[in-house]
């Protein structure tokens, strides 16, 4: 039987069209789309509507071993060490330059499937992919070792080779862009690949998989399953045959990669976990600006980005202006239909979610938080949510220690510097934080005390590819973008060369 196709015709929510969208959305392994062993399916929704979008194949642990196989064969005869790095870098080009050519299907594919505005989408995700893509696809020809002069006797050398066969796990916020986190430097360096997006979102990816195809990459050097996490994301991380897992998403599901690459063969582990990110205005901050980046830093992606900016620390001489300002920008919001060209905020990306966000927003009202703006659902279809801004916290309340992953933000005041580190520094997590002042000593200074693997000044959740990202604490282990990624992706062999031939004994 054929594998199953996707097919759409794009409308907003007033039913306008927005174009089309056909292509076939099976498991795609060793270059071919198949509907994979068992048959078994997956539901995805439209998070604006509720309403369900098409049933999408979900692997099993047979097709993990599957594509397990093909990639292994892949990475011994036909990638790797076997091709020139320069035909690397070609064919990921190619794959930048396709996804531009289609980046408006893909931006709309991921606002359907994601809920984020189309516009976001095109502007941020879809240029975020193709650059990493190109960038990477620059790295291809110039990973090197190093030639180290030991003495006259001796001299070494290193290479820098392919791990093999890589296991890449995603989560659905940024469906695409993660995906290019991982798959970029992963071909670049040599390596073939077993990738599962979130069972949420997968249609970028498998409509990416019909791109690969298209490049010409050879079979089974990208495989991508879609599948559930517990089913196809636990098979990835225990399979004996794949070298190195990376995974993103939270640091629940991150414990148990790390649990499962331990208990099968001590796999190679890279996580981009969860985070809770202090954004701090000091009372010399540039105000208007700082509120914008706060609301930003909050508002982006509707809260759901790992590094957004979820506790504001403000100083106590500009609280009460700053919370005014914050208020009026955050009510400003566009919130609606992701297919509206001034939408900055669409729906949270599944009933899960949504229940999770408002369960949290019950538990601050319980344990005695202001409910400053918000708090509430946003009409009465989708899984739309108000931006919410939380004030009277305490530090050992559940909303300012736990991530919530949605437009909800504690806003907290802080008198002097050693009150405000403490606050600052006191999570489990450390992925990003901001200060905002005129300062550039106090800047400098309070950037060097923070537990964080991003520190913005004066701005807030700017990413670019050749910038390195990770966390401190529960935030992960090692870093993506720039140079550093490609370290996640080589083994380093050092080599002695004996210049005497003189036997030791
Ligand atoms: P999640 O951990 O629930 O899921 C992430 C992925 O893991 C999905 O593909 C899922 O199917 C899979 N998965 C689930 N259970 C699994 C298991 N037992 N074994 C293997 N795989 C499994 O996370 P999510 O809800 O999709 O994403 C939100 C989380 O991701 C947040 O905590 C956020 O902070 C984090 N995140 C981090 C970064 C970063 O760079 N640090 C970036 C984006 C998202």
């Amino acid at each position: 039987m054929a594998p199953p196709n996707f097919e759409y015709d794009f409308k907003d929510l007033a039913g306008n069209f927005h174009g089309k969208s056909s292509f076939n959305s099976g498991l795609y392994i060793n270059g071919e789309f198949v509907e994979g062993v068992d048959k078994t399916t997956v539901e995805i929704v439209n998070p604006a509507t509720g309403k369900p979008l098409s049933n999408i194949p979900a692997a099993t642990d047979k097709d993990v071993d599957i594509a397990v196989k093909a990639a292994r064969e892949a990475f011994e005869t036909r990638w790797g060490t076997k091709v020139p790095p320069t035909e690397r870098a070609r064919l990921l080009f190619k794959l930048a330059d396709l996804i531009e050519a289609n980046a408006d299907e893909l931006a709309a594919l991921e606002s359907l499937n994601n809920g984020k505005a189309f516009a976001i989408a095109r502007a941020v995700d879809l240029q975020g992919a193709i650059d990493t893509f190109r960038y990477y696809a620059g790295w291809a020809d110039k990973v090197h070792g190093k030639t180290i002069e030991v003495n006259d006797t001796k001299f070494a050398y290193t290479r820098h080779e392919p791990i093999g066969v890589v296991g890449q796990i995603t989560p659905w916020n940024f469906p695409l862009w993660m995906l290019s986190w991982k798959l970029a430097p992963a071909l670049a360096t040599g390596n073939t690949i077993v990738f599962k997006p979130s069972e949420w979102t997968p249609l970028t990816a498998i409509r990416v998989a019909s791109l690969i195809e298209e490049v010409g990459f050879p079979r089974g050097v990208v495989n991508i399953l879609t599948g559930i996490g517990n089913t196809a994301g636990a098979a990835i991380s225990a399979h004996m045959g794949i070298d190195k897992v990376a995974f993103t998403g939270s640091t629940l599901v991150g414990r148990h990669i790390l649990k499962s690459a331990a208990n099968s063969n001590l796999k190679k582990v890279t996580l981009e976990l969860g985070g809770k990110s202090p954004a701090i205005i000091w009372d010399d901050a540039e105000l208007d600006t700082a509120v914008s980046w706060a609301a930003f830093g909050i508002g982006f992606n509707h809260g759901q980005t790992c590094c957004a900016g979820s506790r504001v620390f403000v100083h106590e001489k500009i609280y009460d202006t700053f919370l005014e300002k914050f208020t009026k920008k955050l009510k400003e919001i566009k919130v609606g239909d992701p297919f509206q060209p001034d939408t900055f905020q669409g729906p949270q990306v599944s009933e899960t979610q949504y229940n999770r966000i408002m369960n949290h927003i019950s538990i601050g009202k319980k344990e005695g938080a202001t409910v400053h703006l918000g708090g509430e659902r946003h009409g009465t279809e989708g899984f739309f949510i108000q931006p919410t801004i939380f004030t009277d916290v305490k530090p050992e309340m559940t909303i300012v220690k736990e991530e919530i992953f949605g437009p909800v933000v504690v806003l907290a005041r802080f008198n002097n510097e050693e009150e405000l580190i403490r606050l600052a520094n006191d999570s489990v997590y450390g992925l990003a934080a901001a200060v905002f002042t005129r300062d550039v000593s106090r800047a400098i200074g309070i950037t060097n005390r923070l537990k964080a693997g991003t520190v913005w000044v004066n701005c807030y959740n700017l990413l670019d590819v050749n910038v390195p990202f990770g966390g401190y604490k529960q935030s992960g282990i090692g870093r993506e973008c720039g140079e550093y990624a490609l370290a996640n992706y080589t083994e380093v062999k050092a080599v002695h060369i004996n210049l005497t031939g003189q036997p030791p004994i």
